[in-house]
């Protein structure tokens, strides 16, 4: 079994990857608009389709596909892994210059591929659509507005639609991307680190007519959450500041009780046992601070991104 970090040369001008869960109704027709659109481009090319443990007759109708048509390829995944490692593992296995992905279900309409693969001929490395005309339900584009408008606050990189599934990649950024370890990916988070040159195209979306989505609104803001904890550890790192205050706040308010002490010779003691807590507790933070900050260290250690990634080379 391949684990999916070695890539091949490529052998092929596009390949262009379908993570499929449980989308058999959706299959025969995809392949076909596939096929005519990059067909009319007269390049050559392959479809990667992963089937990520689907129970329909998902698999049957790939390989039913495949026989009549062998620039179709099928990765099969042991069981349903979900559609990021899905994706990957296309990756992983892809033999094209340029690599597109779009979603099974025909959201994606597969005759916008060719504007993608225009911007990564012009020198782009990453080029994703964004969709226009959405007609989804209002909490649900509230929800993938935040997640978009959190994606460009934590990488400083202009993505307004990170949802919708139409990209395409110059062959060397999926082939870093398959190469990173670390298991909780945002593919924006990585693109960003790569230092990619990236664009949003203007694509069409089509509604869902056959099967059903597998994401809801809470799936969209548990998303939120993790990319913030996933990027950063930030939330980690405020800690010990917040310990320092504390402990500057109980130090002046034990200065003011001596003070007062001094000047006028009041004894009460209530004053000392709240600067007392306040020093105490900016003590505990901080000593949480300080585990906190080795913590976000191996954290940041595990990934274990590489060091760096170099765009190019004189021979
Ligand atoms: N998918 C997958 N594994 C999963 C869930 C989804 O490979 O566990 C695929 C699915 O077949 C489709 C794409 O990921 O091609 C997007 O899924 P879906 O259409 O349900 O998401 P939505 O369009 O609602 O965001
Ligand atoms: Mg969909």
């Amino acid at each position: 079994m391949s684990t999916g970090a070695e890539t091949t040369r490529p052998t092929t001008e596009i390949s262009v990857v379908v993570p499929v869960f449980n989308e058999e109704p959706n299959l025969r027709e995809l392949h076909k608009r596939i096929v005519t659109t990059l067909e009319a481009l007269g390049r050559s090319f392959e479809i990667v389709a992963v089937d990520d443990g689907s129970k329909d007759g998902s698999l049957e109708t790939l390989k039913a596909i495949r026989a009549e048509d062998p620039r179709l390829r099928i990765v099969q995944l042991a069981r349903n892994f979900g559609q990021g490692p899905a994706i990957y593992a296309g990756f992983a296995n892809v033999r094209g210059k340029i690599v597109c992905l779009l979603d099974a279900d025909l959201q994606n309409p597969p005759e916008e591929l060719p504007k993608l693969i225009a911007k990564i001929d012009e020198g782009y490395d990453y080029a994703g659509g964004r969709r226009s005309g959405r007609n989804e339900s209002f909490s649900r584009q509230l929800g993938s507005r935040f997640l978009n408008w959190i994606i460009r606050r934590t990488t400083r990189t202009a993505f307004y639609d990170m949802g919708c599934a139409l990209k395409a990649f110059r062959r060397d950024v999926t082939d870093h991307l398959v190469r990173f370890t670390h298991h909780s990916r945002y593919l924006p988070v990585d693109l960003a680190w790569l230092g990619v040159r990236m664009i949003e195209v203007d694509v069409g979306y089509s509604e869902r007519t056959v099967g059903e989505s597998k994401y809801g609104l809470l799936k969209l803001l548990r998303t939120s959450f993790d990319l913030v904890t996933g990027i950063t550890s930030a939330p980690l790192q405020m800690l010990s500041p917040l310990g320092f205050i504390f402990a500057i706040i109980g130090f002046l308010m034990a200065l003011r009780v001596l003070f007062v002490r001094v000047v006028s010779g009041d004894t009460s003691q209530v004053a000392v046992v709240v600067a007392v807590f306040f020093v105490l507790s900016g003590v505990q933070l901080i000593a949480t601070g300080l585990m906190c900050e080795y913590i976000s260290r191996i954290y940041i250690e595990v990934q274990n991104r590489p060091y760096y990634v170099v765009k190019d080379v004189d021979e």
